[in-house]
């Protein structure tokens, strides 16, 4: 069976946008609403000739134990189920203290995290983009999901990581 990526990361950073970007069609559903739950869904995506699977995750919602609770309960489960994690992160807003909550789950992680910083539609967000390195993750990966700047970029990260 090919290899499993999961989509992590705050309601509204891009994460469907971006996988529909990986996909090269529309399939993901892309909410401008924050926040809305959906169920994880997987689809089949192929770049440079290697076939894996991309797990879109829904937004995060407080449950019992809380919003971190749900937060760490989504990272958790989306590296008990896949072979590398992409955790993606809205440039234009920077990390927030959900964000560091998810990096520090994923730090724990034995399998490769991609960092992703979206909504870099242009040059002026590069500044915000490196000051990603400080959730300890690596080296953040500039993309628009939504332009498709540097999607191939990010695509030969992703298939070296599986
Ligand atoms: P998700 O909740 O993380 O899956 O986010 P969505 O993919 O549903 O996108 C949320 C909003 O962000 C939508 O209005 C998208 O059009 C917008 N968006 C996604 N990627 C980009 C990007 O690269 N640049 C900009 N400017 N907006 C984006
Ligand atoms: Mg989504």
């Amino acid at each position: 069976s090919q290899p499993v990526l999961a989509v992590v990361g705050r309601p509204n950073v891009g994460k469907s946008t971006l996988v529909n970007r990986i996909l090269g069609r529309r399939e993901a559903v892309v909410q401008d609403t924050p926040g809305v739950t959906r169920d994880r869904i997987a689809y089949d995506a192929l770049w440079n000739g290697r076939r894996f699977t991309i797990v879109d995750t829904g937004g995060w919602e407080p449950g019992a134990s809380g919003l971190q609770g749900a937060i760490a309960a989504q990272a958790e489960l989306a590296m008990s189920t896949s072979d590398a994690v992409l955790l993606v992160v809205d440039a234009s807003v920077g990390a927030t203290t959900t964000d560091e909550a998810v990096a520090k789950v994923l730090r724990r992680s034995k399998r490769p995290v991609i960092l992703a910083a979206n909504k870099v539609d242009d040059q002026r967000l590069m500044a915000e983009v490196a000051s990603l390195w400080s959730l300890g993750l690596g080296e953040p990966q500039p993309v628009s999901a939504l332009h498709g700047r540097s999607s191939g970029d990010l695509l030969d990260k992703i298939v070296e990581a599986l």
